[in-house]
């Protein structure tokens, strides 16, 4: 997984246009990136207008709930 949209996400859609693949999809507060879709081209990092895409090398494990 290293694409990951972080809770700096604003949903203001800009991810989901320019994704060529369509792998962002808008959730109730924030996007998600489907990464059975996502190609890793780095255009939605590139492109966020609050960072909130960041790359990681390795699957974070982080507890929710
Ligand atoms: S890295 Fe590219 S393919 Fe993957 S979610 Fe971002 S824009 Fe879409
Ligand atoms: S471009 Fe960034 S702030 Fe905008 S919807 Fe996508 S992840 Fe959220």
């Amino acid at each position: 997984m290293p694409y990951v949209v972080t809770d700096e996400c604003i949903l203001c859609g800009v991810c989901v246009i320019g994704c060529p693949s369509e792998a962002i999809t808008e959730g109730e507060i924030k996007c998600f990136i489907d990464v059975s879709l996502c190609i890793e081209c780095g255009t939605c990092a590139e492109n966020c207008v609050s960072e909130a895409i960041i790359f990681v090398e390795e699957e974070i494990n982080e507890t929710k709930e």
